[in-house]
């Protein structure tokens, strides 16, 4: 059976262009980039290389970007880091109710540790509501983290604006670009990001490494103690093939964005124009969106079920975050969207990626509509 892989969102395929740049690092490149001898500097070389190529995809500078182990790891140390640092009078975090929970359980922790978190409330077509954000963030705020693009259903919110307004209350911005990155243009200068979190896995590189954008001059308290590494920012020795992906990762995407970009939002828009034709079924998530990421409900429909359904039919689809994906919370993203917890839980979302083809959009849609048509008759059954 030909399988279609449109869970782009949760993680994508190793581009082999990078697992073949990947490969010297695992083998030949073993030496410890704080090793002083021949080995050692051969690996340093690889990890400088790198850390260039992740700097030019965000606009940053080389020493600017600290390496980690995820996403995940980069917004915790966003948000716990830049929070140590904060002032007796700044106690305020302000996050957004579309955040990924690695930026919201940071949060709560923060909460747990007697800072006043502040969540702004989303608006129904999915953006963040600018009103309640301004009347959140005050001169008691210490950081915002809001996202680039949400990971279900692909919104982009209005990050250089929010920053903007931050800055003047003198507050961090922390940016989660981690589905922003790959696709669409992230530039930490023109978003006004102080903090800005990317993850490798996301844009064809390796799983189990991230980076965070740290600003010239922003004052972080260190998350993982130990060695110098990473200009003291986070200890323990580098994953160096995994940099080295990662490197080659935002090298290609730095290259191909402008045009992977359109063509994956003329296969979505293609996806969406079939899907979207079935009765009862609506999209979630309008206004500027990411191209490769739809959400849609489909009425009377249980997702699960139909997640199921199209597994069988060689089709992979999410009901929303991977880590929740299989238990049984229904989605705080499109709950705050205002959707009810039975429209919730009749959505799916379809990410497509760079390997995505025309004729699988189209094989993807028809079994979209026949597994659709068949739940409802299955459910309709007394
Ligand atoms: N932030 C967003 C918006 C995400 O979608 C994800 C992963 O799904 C993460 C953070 C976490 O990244 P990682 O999987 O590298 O820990």
């Amino acid at each position: 059976m030909q399988r279609i892989y449109l869970d782009n969102n949760a993680t994508t395929p190793l581009d082999p262009r990078v697992f073949a740049a990947m490969a010297p690092a695992l083998q030949g490149t073993y030496g410890n980039p704080s090793s002083l001898h021949w080995f050692g500097q051969q690996a340093r070389a690889a990890l400088d290389e790198a850390r260039d190529e992740v700097a030019r995809l965000l606009g940053a500078s080389p020493g600017e970007i600290v390496f980690t182990a995820s996403g995940t790891e980069s917004d915790n140390m966003a948000l716990c880091g830049a929070a140590a640092t904060a002032s007796a009078s700044r106690r305020k975090v302000v996050v957004s109710a579309l955040e990924h929970h690695a930026v919201l359980h940071a949060a709560r922790s923060l909460g747990d540790g007697g800072f006043v978190v502040e969540t702004v409330r989303s608006l129904p077509g999915g953006l963040v509501d600018m009103d309640d954000y301004r009347a959140k963030v005050d001169e008691s705020t210490c950081l915002v983290s809001l996202m680039l693009a949400n990971n279900e259903t692909g919104v982009v919110q209005p990050v250089a604006e929010a920053a903007a307004y931050a800055r003047g209350k003198g507050a961090l911005v922390h940016c989660d670009a981690v589905q922003a990155a790959g696709k669409i243009p992230v530039d930490v200068l023109a978003l006004g990001a102080d903090l800005l979190t990317i993850s490798a896995h996301k844009l064809y590189g390796p799983k189990g490494v991230g980076a965070l954008y740290v600003k010239r001059g922003t004052a972080l308290r260190a998350f993982v103690h130990g060695g110098s590494q990473e200009r003291n920012r986070r200890a323990g020795t580098e994953n160096v093939a995994g940099i080295v992906g990662f490197g080659k990762a935002a090298a290609l995407v730095r290259e191909e964005l402008p045009s992977d970009g359109p063509r994956l939002c003329e296969l979505r828009d293609r996806f969406e124009s079939k899907v979207l034709a079935i009765a009862g079924a609506r999209r979630n998530g309008g206004g500027v969106r990411v191209p490769n990421t739809s959400n849609v409900s489909f009425d009377g429909v249980d997702a699960e079920s139909l997640l199921l359904a199209l597994d069988l039919a060689g089709v992979a689809a999410s009901t929303g975050a991977a880590c929740a994906a299989g238990g049984i919370d229904p989605s705080h993203v499109l709950r705050a969207m205002g959707l009810t917890l039975g429209e919730v839980q009749s959505s799916l979302r379809f990410s497509l990626g760079r390997q995505t083809t025309a004729s699988e959009i189209d094989q993807a849609a028809e079994a979209v509509v026949e597994c659709v048509a068949r739940q409802r008759k299955v459910f309709a059954l007394p």
